[in-house]
């Protein structure tokens, strides 16, 4: 059994033992079990955010296979509750609460997948991120061997992070967001996705309409998993949008106007916290000079749809890709003075 069967990219060695748990108590068994005897633990929800080493995993993947979704009672007026099994697939369970006329989630139509994994590095696109809509997460705790709610406040969410995120603490056992009821979708903040709409940010649109949209934008980038688009062999953005500060943006910018010209205009979003701004990753790869398809000759190549997608084209190793990875990682911070954070977790690499 190879862990490249398991995860998106089509990447991973062998892992020392594989547990499959359809039930929430299968699943904390597993890890009580694997934690009782000093055996490292791999939680695998869909492995789309995963790049496992070619040596695999010295220890137990347990992959999380439960099921349920349960619709609840209101949190507020308007509202509607929405349960989640970790084991769900995400964007069917997106495609559910569209149909069932709950807003709220979706501009994250077409993320590969399992409801589980979404709170681990607070999943976002499109203007919408899954801290803007979760009430609670209910895990089980490895430290204390307790099953516990945790409200949103005390979730750690930041851009691409949460307090779940890096700590092997916790295993989510079941997500619960609080949706608007309603057929309209919450506004439409993204600039791309309303010019694909034809309507003004802050403008709402029927969600069903905003999903199809949000289907069609990714699968024109390659972010929708397509067994017949090359370019969806990734793990989707390899690298998250550095967030900078005063300084270092006017450092970003000085370097942009001596390498692209005196008018060069830096891209940026405002950030969450103050007084900072997000710039596009995918713009300083392509200024310091790696464009799309770009293709070192090892088989790891930067997607032909999207200068963020690393993708594996059929013979690429990790080792190949973690390269790629480090030439492009190395490349914008000698361009720009920039480091690049890689989105997905590491297993047994590092970048
Ligand atoms: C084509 C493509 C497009 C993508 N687009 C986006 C996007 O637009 N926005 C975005 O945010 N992400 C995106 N991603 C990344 C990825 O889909 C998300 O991060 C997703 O939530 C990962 O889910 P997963 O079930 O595949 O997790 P996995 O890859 O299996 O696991 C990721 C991490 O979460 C941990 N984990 C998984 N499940 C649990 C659990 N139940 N309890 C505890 N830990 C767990 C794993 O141990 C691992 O550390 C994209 C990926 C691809 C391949």
């Amino acid at each position: 059994m190879r862990l490249a069967d398991y995860t998106t990219v089509r990447l991973g060695g062998p892992a020392r033992g594989f547990v499959r748990a359809s039930t929430e108590e299968e699943l904390i068994e597993a890890v009580r079990a694997a934690d009782a005897s000093g055996e490292p633990v791999l939680v695998l929800g869909g492995g789309s955010n995963l790049v496992v080493a070619d040596e695999g995993f010295d220890g137990t993947v347990i992959q999380v296979a439960t099921r349920g979704v349960s619709l609840g009672a209101s949190p507020g007026p308007g509202m509607g509750t929405v349960a989640v099994a970790a084991g769900e697939d995400w964007d069917a369970v997106v495609a559910r609460t569209v149909a069932e006329g709950l807003a709220g989630l979706e501009c994250l139509s077409g993320i590969p997948g399992l409801a589980g994994a979404t709170p681990i590095q607070n999943v976002g696109a499109y203007g919408q991120e899954v801290s803007q809509t979760i009430t609670r997460v209910r895990v089980y705790d490895r430290k204390t061997s307790e099953v516990l709610e945790i409200p949103n406040e005390e979730c750690g969410f930041g851009y691409r992070t949460s307090r779940f995120r890096g700590a092997d603490r916790f295993v989510v056992l079941s997500v619960t967001f609080g949706l608007a009821v309603q057929v309209r979708s919450v506004p439409v903040r993204y600039a791309e996705l309303a010019a694909a709409l034809g309507v003004s940010p802050g403008d709402q649109v029927e969600s069903t309409e905003a999903r199809s949209a949000v289907i069609e934008l990714r699968q024109r980038k390659g972010m929708v998993i397509d067994p017949a688009d090359p370019d969806t062999r990734s793990v989707g953005s390899f690298f998250v949008n550095p967030v900078l500060d005063a300084g270092a943006m006017a450092a970003v910018e000085a370097a942009a106007r001596a390498r692209c010209g005196p008018g060069t205009r830096v891209p940026r979003f405002a950030a969450t916290e103050d007084g900072l701004v997000k710039v596009p990753a995918a713009w300083l790869i392509e200024r310091a000079g790696f464009g799309k398809g770009y293709h070192p000759g090892d088989g790891a190549r930067i997607s032909s749809k999207h200068t963020l997608a690393l993708v594996n084209s059929g013979s690429a190793s990790t080792a190949g890709l973690m390269a790629l990875a480090r030439e492009i990682r190395d490349g914008v911070r000698d361009t720009f003075g920039v480091w690049l954070a890689p989105e997905p977790v590491l297993v047994g690499v590092t970048l």
